[in-house]
């Protein structure tokens, strides 16, 4: 699945955790073999591993995951950041070994690990409807509790005694 995906889904599993970010880590880590247990894109690697097509997709399936985990982060209210921030970065940690084997040339994990990543895949070239459809749901669900984790800080600072102090 893209990366993009997995973080997306890392907010809500941070939102839902948002008073513990080490177990919203956890989740996050878990949730991305989960998450690629879905049906998604895939399209045959070419000599090294890698297809143009591939890397075309890849370079931008990464910009947008690292805007999306910009994103994630601001619009999220303070009190659940470090755990939304925890699970994006949990949840996107295992496609890591893309980017390290192509501009580092090795694979940060180990091959047990390595193997249980690729076993869960359930890639194919006709898997695009789903990646955008999960990215699509996931954007606006993200957004819908981002939006009311905020309403909800703020009702919390209005009845707070303590803000007329501050005021
Ligand atoms: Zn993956």
């Amino acid at each position: 699945m893209f990366v993009t995906n997995h973080v997306l889904s890392g907010v809500l599993i941070g939102k839902a955790l948002e008073r513990r970010p080490v177990a919203a880590f956890v989740v996050g880590f878990g949730s991305h073999l989960a998450v690629d247990r879905i049906p998604h894109w895939g399209c045959p690697k070419g000599v090294d591993g890698y297809s143009e097509e591939f890397l075309r997709a890849a370079r931008r399936d990464g910009l947008l995951g690292l805007a999306a985990m910009a994103a994630g982060a601001l619009v999220v209210d303070r009190r659940a950041r470090p755990a939304v921030i925890a699970a994006m970065v949990g949840a996107a940690l295992l496609d890591l070994d893309k980017p390290c084997n192509h501009f580092l040339g090795f694979n940060p994990f180990p091959v047990p690990m390595r193997r249980l990543h690729t076993w869960v895949q359930r890639e194919s070239v006709s898997g695009m409807r789903n990646e955008v459809a999960f990215g699509a749901v996931f954007a606006l669900v993200d957004t819908v509790v981002a939006v009311r984790g905020r309403g909800r800080e703020r009702v919390g600072a209005l009845s707070d005694p303590r803000a007329c102090e501050r005021a």
